[in-house]
């Protein structure tokens, strides 16, 4: 039925003409298939009509593999030889796996602790605020999670100014490309195997990445640790989130709803609403500050190992700082709450924000963290895209996967699982290969 729509739906697609919601999300997924995008939308928040680019059809007509309108298939963006990285990074990034998502859970289980982290945020951003209402509402009721279940990525760059790896940011919730992240290290030792004697290339400098089975593995094990003679065919034992990470995804009160009914039961949830709130900005920022680490983690070395990959990051409301970014924004990116890419604001639109923000006053400020600006050594890549291969200066971020499953005092599993690469070209700003910047990739152990 939905193929049926969709191939009315783009028949009917006059680009010239605007489009009604319903026919415009077809025809999205429909140009999402054949590798188009409907890209320079315009919307009329009046009367809810999107007026779509006329680029989209040439995009279509050049890309779409099948013969039937809406049908057809393109493959992910994706480098076509791996990127290079010292092993000794790579296994400083694996080794922090383990203890990051140790980490997560400890802070997660600290309910004050992001409440008051988050407590101004709140004021200021209306989405992380729902997302604390439903905390508060588990707060109240003493509401415990004896199983808890993460699947995390934490992703760092390389500055080429220190030559010290640091980590971007720790996705808690729907950490993306397990499934595709496996599959392109597996094309590029596919590739060498075939190849590799043309460039002294050899496959086994290609880490293994077993993401997606070790991702499976932790769910099928949640699901064990679950299972106390309930299956009565009706109860549900694990709940993995693909969506629920931005404000998109809850247009309406059922959404909420809904994620509040999910957080009521008894069901593993993956993320649970403190794991979910652990992976904003905010908390990374507030773990940087000196001493928090501690408050969570007693090994030394540990914390040591940890802070060593913090790159910079400071609250709004410490004035020096945001001094220092209006006067040289280029250092700086200036983050909201928010996830999935392209939410993050650089150069000189940090100084342009940050003045605005203050002239608003109140907690305008809030709802943002700064963040140094890393900068990693850029090389020349081959990037292939819709069967089209392109070279270019590139620079790219490592994404290391960690599962981690708890049943009350037992850790059933803290592993390092796998990892993903992406590899951007040097003048963006954003990553993020869903979003259109970035293309997928995996590494090459030097
Ligand atoms: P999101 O949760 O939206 O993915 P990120 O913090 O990962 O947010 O930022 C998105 C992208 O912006 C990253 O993939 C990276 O390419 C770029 N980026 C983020 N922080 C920095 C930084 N401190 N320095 C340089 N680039 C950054
Ligand atoms: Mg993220
Ligand atoms: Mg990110």
């Amino acid at each position: 039925y939905l193929m049926e729509k969709m191939n009315k739906d783009l028949q009917a697609v006059n680009l010239e003409e605007p489009l009604s919601w319903q026919a415009y999300n077809y025809a999205k997924v429909s140009f999402k298939i054949v590798g188009g995008t409907l890209s320079g939308l315009t919307i009329d928040p009046k009367s809810v009509t999107i007026y779509p680019s006329v680029k989209a059809p040439v995009e279509y007509s050049m890309q779409r593999s099948g013969t039937v309108p809406g049908v057809g298939l393109v493959h992910a963006p994706f480098s076509l030889l791996p990127t290079h990285l010292p092993e000794s990074h790579w296994r400083q990034a694996c080794e922090l796996a383990p203890t990051f998502n140790e980490l997560v859970d400890r802070v997660s289980l600290d309910g004050d602790f992001l409440q008051d982290s988050l407590s101004k945020t709140k004021q200021v951003d209306d989405f992380t605020s729902r997302l604390l209402e439903i905390h508060r509402k588990m707060m109240e009721i003493n509401k415990e999670e004896n199983i808890r279940l993460g699947l995390h990525r934490s992703d760092y760059m390389l500055d080429s100014e220190t030559n010290s790896l640091l980590q971007i940011e720790l996705n808690t919730i729907s950490a993306s490309f397990p499934g595709l992240g496996s599959l392109v290290s597996e094309l590029h030792r596919t590739l060498i195997d075939q190849y590799g004697h043309l460039f002294c290339l050899d496959s086994k400098r290609v880490p293994g990445n077993e993401a997606s089975s070790q991702f499976a593995k932790a769910l099928a094990r949640a699901w064990d640790e679950f299972n106390v003679d309930r299956f009565d065919g009706k109860t549900v034992s694990v709940v993995y989130f693909r969506a629920g990470y931005t404000p998109n995804d809850y247009p309406s009160e059922a959404e909420w709803a809904a994620r509040l009914l999910l957080e009521q039961s008894s069901a593993v949830k993956c993320p649970s609403i403190s794991y979910h709130l652990v992976g904003t900005k905010k908390i990374q920022q507030e773990l940087a500050r000196p001493n928090v680490l501690e408050r969570f983690l007693e090994n030394k070395e540990e914390i040591t190992k940890i802070r060593k990959c913090f790159a910079g990051l400071w609250s709004l409301d410490d004035e020096e700082i945001v001094k220092s970014a209006i006067q040289k924004p280029e250092l700086f990116v200036l983050k909201p709450q928010r996830e999935g890419g392209g939410n993050n604001i650089y150069g000189i639109d940090v100084r342009e924000t940050l003045i605005r923000l203050q002239k608003e006053g109140g907690d305008a400020l809030a709802a943002y963290i700064l963040m140094q600006r890393i900068f990693p050594k850029a090389s020349l890549s081959n990037l292939v895209r819709g069967g089209v291969c392109h070279e270019a200066l590139t620079i790219s971020e490592l994404g290391i996967y960690g599962a981690y499953l708890r049943n009350n005092d037992k850790v059933v599993m803290n592993e390092q699982s796998g990892y993903l690469m992406r590899t951007k070209v040097s003048s963006s700003d954003e990553g993020g290969v869903a979003a259109g910047f970035a293309v997928l990739d995996s590494l090459y152990l030097t």
